[in-house]
């Protein structure tokens, strides 16, 4: 039989180099990673099945059994999944399909406890078995091929591997590590075990050992020692925790799940485990974890929902039972009502998923809001402490929980504002879920209820300005009389900010208002003496304005007079119905098309330059430079940069 020789992609040769590297004093993940792979083909081989039940063949039972061997010094993995032909085999085992694996390698960071976390999340699960093995063999044969077409892959974890055909009486996979000379304390029946209950004890699939047993020294003074029984004994719960009514299950066994499931080994910041009853029947497990995976951004990632329907696994990232802006979470849905050969085409037509879809969501809001009113959850019996130590404590729950949120909202709030747009129906909700920077409250967060409880007296509208950057949004020089008269304005520095609030016009029945966007109208919180004052001096400034609109009339839409403006001589906005300057660039940027709108300048007919300007013999120099100027101080470019050069070079000279 002949052994054929492949070289590994180069991708996977050099991060193999990395992993082995990076990991070898975290060296047990490995396990995890091996048997993750094995329930995955287990789930793999149920779901075929479903369309072909004879790939059963005469072997109906799913498990996965652990073996190792002191003396040998192996340690096998084997699973009764859906195996690999030779063609998979090569593919799978020699190259890295996942175009985030450059990333991962780029993210490495050296600090080996958080490199051991990004491993799971980037499909090398196989490869972290050369951290403890300087030879690996799988032996594999794909469910519905006949004995002889099965596969010996082997490899020392350097740049090549071979493959060779051979014949196995059992489908399935089988991966046989060759333990390095500091790994063979893996090579022991307790380590191991306590390493599946660590990582592996949810898995919904018996994982078995062989018995073992102590056996004395058959002579005097010889040493006893533990013998194989020859029986196979589960050593996991191999049963799907989400059957398991919530009071039976810790708060460390829900963790170790959310591990399992979602590659992830930061534990969840929160979860939510429901049984729901009624004319839809399913069971949720959800989770909020504590950080962003490096894809959230990407348009096409699916939510991280696993679709179980009666415990039976049928597709991971089941896109319909989440919307969009909730793809952060992750976790489990088992339906007891969906057919078990549903497909994605026939999920996105089903009532029953449009109901889980809809009480998914309110789930996972509810979670949010549980966690955003950070209310205390100081238990009884210390509440009744000295009254001192009471408040403490609770002020401390308080604060972990709030933080929870502040955490939450770090690594998720710009997603979850994509629901405004999305979500109709639970706007509102979402509504109450936002923070954002704040004129009045530097280095906090606020929320929309926070602003609306503290508005001044005669406020009228929720004020927010939206920049790229939280510099560039405080510096604004349309935010000056909001400061110079105490109003707090919200800083949005998300490039989701403006397309999510057009969708929000209101909250509680008060308008949301750019000021960067129409003419300010202050109503109340100007007095009749300013309103007089400003009516005077844009009746002085009447003919400057004028002139200004027919010098600028190919760059403006108009020019006004403004009230807005204390230390700067000019500001730029759109009109009211309009898409902001702000909004515009970044659609720009996107590629995509953009009305071409002209910005209204507004000028300050106090500032010194303004006043300057009338009667100027370089009027028209200096118009262009105060439009250029305050394209400038809003974040833009002027379209012709070096004009603007010239002009101001030329002033200066
Ligand atoms: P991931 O599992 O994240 O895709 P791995 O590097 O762990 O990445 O495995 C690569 C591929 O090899 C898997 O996607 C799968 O197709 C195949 N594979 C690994 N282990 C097994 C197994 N025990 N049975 C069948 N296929 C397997």
């Amino acid at each position: 039989m002949s052994t054929q020789k492949h070289a590994f992609q180069a991708e996977v040769a050099q991060l193999l180099h990395l992993v082995t590297h990076s990991l070898y004093s975290n060296k047990e993940i490995f396990l995890r990673e091996l048997i993750s792979n094995a329930s995955d083909a287990c789930d793999k081989l149920r779901f075929e099945a479903l369309a072909d039940g004879s790939l059963y063949g005469d072997q109906p039972e799913l498990r996965v059994r652990i073996a190792f061997d002191k003396d040998a010094r192996t340690l096998s993995i084997a699973d009764s999944g859906i195996g690999m032909s030779e063609a998979e085999a090569i593919e799978h085992l020699g190259t890295i399909a996942k175009s985030g694996t450059r990333e991962f390698m780029a993210r490495l960071s050296g600090d080996q406890k958080a490199d051991a976390q990004l491993i799971g999340q980037f499909g090398v699960g196989f490869y972290s078995g050369f951290i403890v093995a300087d030879r690996i063999t799988v032996e594999t044969r794909r469910a519905g091929l006949p004995p002889e077409q099965g596969v010996r892959w082997s490899s020392g974890g350097s740049g090549d591997f071979t493959v060779e055909t051979i014949t196995l009486p059992e489908r399935g996979t089988r991966v046989i590590l060759h333990l390095r000379e500091d790994a063979l304390e893996f090579a022991d029946g307790w380590r191991i075990k306590e390493l599946i209950g660590k990582y592996s004890d949810h898995i919904a699939l018996p994982i078995q050992m062989e018995g073992e047993t102590w056996e004395e020294g058959k002579e005097e003074g010889q040493p006893g020692r533990m013998v194989k029984t020859g029986e196979w004994e589960t050593v996991n719960q191999a049963t799907a925790l989400w059957t398991r009514p919530k009071k039976d299950i810790t708060d460390e066994q829900y963790t170790q799940f959310y591990e399992q499931i979602a590659h992830d080994w930061q534990p969840p910041l929160a979860w939510s485990h429901n049984r729901v009853e009624g004319s839809t029947e399913y069971t949720q497990l959800l989770y909020v974890p504590s950080h962003a995976p490096m894809d959230l951004w990407d348009r096409d990632k699916k939510p991280g929902v696993k679709l179980y329907v009666k415990r039976v696994f049928i597709m991971d990232d089941a896109e319909q039972l989440l919307p969009r802006y909730l793809r952060f979470v992750k976790g489990v849905v088992d339906s007891s009502d969906l057919p078990l050969n549903v497909s994605r085409e026939l999920l996105q037509e089903s009532r029953d998923v449009k109901a889980i879809r809809e009480g998914n969501t309110r789930r996972v809001l509810a979670l949010l809001e549980e966690l955003a009113s950070a209310k205390s959850e100081a238990p009884k019996a210390e509440a009744e402490d000295s009254t001192a130590e009471v408040t403490d404590v609770q002020d401390k729950k308080e604060a972990a929980a709030s933080d929870k949120y502040a955490s939450f909202w770090r690594e998720f709030g710009a997603v979850l504002k994509e629901g405004l747009g999305e979500d109709h129906a639970n706007r509102e909700r979402i509504a109450r879920l936002l923070r954002y920077a704040s004129t009045t409250h530097d280095g906090q967060t606020v929320s929309l209820a926070d602003y609306k409880a503290r508005m001044k007296e005669g406020q009228k509208a929720i004020y927010y300005i939206a920049a790229d950057t939280l510099v560039a949004a405080k510096n604004s020089p349309q935010l000056e009389i909001f400061r110079k008269k105490g109003i707090e304005v919200l800083l949005m520095t998300d490039r989701v900010d403006e397309w999510a609030l057009s969708f929000l016009h209101e909250f509680d029945g008060t308008p949301l208002q750019s000021v960067a966007k129409g003419a300010v109208d202050l109503g109340e919180l100007q007095d009749e003496a300013e309103k007089k004052a400003a009516e005077q001096a844009a009746e002085a400034v009447k003919p400057l304005v004028d002139k200004l609109k027919e010098t600028l009339k190919e760059r403006v839409e108009d020019v006004r007079v403004t009230t807005r403006l204390i230390d700067s001589p000019a500001c730029l906005v759109v009109k009211d119905s309009g898409i902001s300057l702000q909004l515009a660039r970044v659609l720009k940027q996107a590629g995509q098309a953009v009305p071409d709108a002209r910005p209204v300048l507004e000028i300050n007919p106090g500032h010194p330059l303004v006043k300057k300007l009338d009667g100027h013999d370089r009027f028209d120099e200096l118009a262009h430079i105060l439009f250029d100027q305050a394209l400038l101080a809003e974040g833009g470019l002027p379209d012709d940069p070096a004009a603007y050069v010239r002009r101001v070079n030329a002033l200066l000279a």
